[in-house]
């Protein structure tokens, strides 16, 4: 495959100790040969360098001829490097000026800037890794909890491509026996048999359903569990928020897409995702405005994981109440708050019906019983009990079951109402083409855009 060569600055901007420009193609060495002219310690030919090995020199301005930094060089050739293509590193001093001259030197002899996620396209186009392990590496360097980082980092190893590649290795060699039965009647009833494909057909479902079920149990620890706070006006719905926030100011991130109506924030609990929103509004009224804002606090906790039903400490609470505006128990911590108010020693009283439904006792002025409040919050949530190191499909990669699991009950039906092996064919031939996608084998070029438009520069 020949390609252009390309070249980025892969730190992130701004000043540092060291600041890493990448250049990827069949043009990386004689580049490098351009820049460094002889300063070269070590190996002179800048055409021979060793393989991972770094050497040392000074970069010139290659039409100007002054010197514009003293730097390390770590070639990597093919195919031993992240794009199975030529890659050298320059190691030079992280500040925005040199940075932009010695990119704009190598741009100068001819390489072009990199788009972003493009060292990456070409690592999955030249076979290095599947789409999986490229959207792993996003992931890595996207999270923003704990959790999700691990994730994507068994994701990288490549553990989804060999469950996925296994699954559509079985499709394949069914299908070609199928195609050899259907060019080959007489023969057909020997190459197929029909336990056998139900067999394979009912292993290769039971590898989907299992992805889609771990999707369904894990994905918030990637999304995050959404949490919805609601009660009354004035309870201390923001003032709990930013209890909340406040402890966990340091990573705490604004989630895109914050409406006036609805607040969302991103936190984490013990490396544990969470975006919570504040319900305001939660009261009858005919003010259409203050509507659409009750509108969007019902969607939101009808979206919830889990909802934070607040109640002034000392006021009654009824199931009913709950019934009002939550759909299920299951989901729901009451939190007592301003027990600041309420004497020494309180504590609330709750109707026999709903005593299974935890509760917490605190103060969001005082910032009282939050430490408690999140440990009910990580034990309802079982994102405990939640094992991040196994391999989390994304909603991409579950669509693509359920395509496959799809197709694959049809040919089911088919198999057994002993319809024609076309149609069985065209049926199988979907579900590994449906696999295929997962892994980038069958995914069209819009897909792959997508995905890789994604990265970050220099990835
Ligand atoms: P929201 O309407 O539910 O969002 O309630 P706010 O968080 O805006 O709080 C309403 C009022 O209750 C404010 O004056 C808060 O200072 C007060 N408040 C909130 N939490 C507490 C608390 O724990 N104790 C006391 N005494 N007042 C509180
Ligand atoms: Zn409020």
């Amino acid at each position: 495959m020949i390609h252009d060569t390309i070249a980025a600055i892969a730190t992130p901007p701004g000043m540092g100790g060291i600041g890493i420009i990448r250049i990827s193609g069949d043009q990386a060495l004689p580049v490098i040969s351009g820049l460094f002219g002889n300063t070269l310690k070590g190996p002179m030919d800048c055409l021979n360098l060793e393989s991972h090995r770094v050497v040392h020199g000074y970069i010139f301005h290659p039409r100007e001829h002054i010197v514009l930094d003293e730097v390390l060089l770590v070639p990597m050739l093919a195919p031993r490097s992240y794009t199975r293509e030529n890659v050298v590193e320059i190691h030079a001093h992280a500040g925005p000026m040199v940075m932009r001259a010695i990119l704009e030197s190598i741009i100068f002899l001819g390489v072009r800037l990199a788009e972003p996620g493009e060292f990456t396209k070409r690592a999955f186009l030249n076979n290095r890794i599947d789409l999986t392990q490229a959207e792993a590496i996003s992931d890595i360097i996207s999270a923003r909890s704990t959790a999700s980082m691990k994730m994507a980092a068994v994701q990288a190893t490549g553990k989804l491509k060999e469950n996925i590649t296994h699954a559509r290795e079985i499709l394949i060699s069914l299908l070609t026996l199928i195609e050899a039965a259907i060019d080959f009647p007489d023969e057909g009833d020997e190459l197929i048999q029909e336990k056998q494909v139900l067999e394979h057909i009912d292993r290769v479902i039971a590898i989907c359903r299992q992805g889609i079920n771990t999707y369904e149990e894990a994905h918030f620890l990637r999304d995050g569990i959404k949490l919805a706070i609601c009660g009354s006006p004035n309870v201390g719905k923001s003032s709990l928020m930013n209890c909340l926030l406040e402890s966990e100011r340091s990573i705490v991130t604004a989630i895109p897409g914050t409406t006036r109506d609805l607040i969302e924030e991103g936190i984490n609990i013990d490396g544990v995702p969470f975006v919570i929103s504040d319900t305001a509004g939660m009261h009858e009224t005919k003010d259409p405005v203050e509507q659409i804002g009750i509108q969007k606090a019902k969607e939101s906790i009808t979206r919830a994981d889990m909802i934070l039903f607040m109640k002034p400490a000392g006021e009654t609470i009824s199931a009913q109440e709950i019934d009002a505006v939550v759909p299920s128990h299951e989901k729901v911590i009451i939190v007592f708050n301003k027990m600041d108010l309420m004497p020494e020693g309180f504590t609330p009283t709750i109707p026999a019906d709903i005593q299974k439904i935890p509760h917490a006792l605190i103060s969001a002025r005082r910032g009282r019983g939050i430490q408690n409040l999140k440990k009910q919050i990580l034990s309802l949530s079982a994102a405990d009990k939640t094992d991040p190191t196994g391999v989390v499909p994304n909603l991409r990669h579950k669509m693509a079951l359920e395509k496959t699991k799809n197709a694959l009950s049809c040919a089911r039906q088919n198999l057994i109402h002993h319809r024609e092996e076309e149609t069985l064919a065209i049926d199988i031939r979907m579900a590994a083409e449906a696999l295929g996608e997962i892994t980038g084998d069958t995914a069209d070029i819009d897909i792959l855009d997508k995905i890789f438009s994604q990265f970050c520069i220099g990835k």
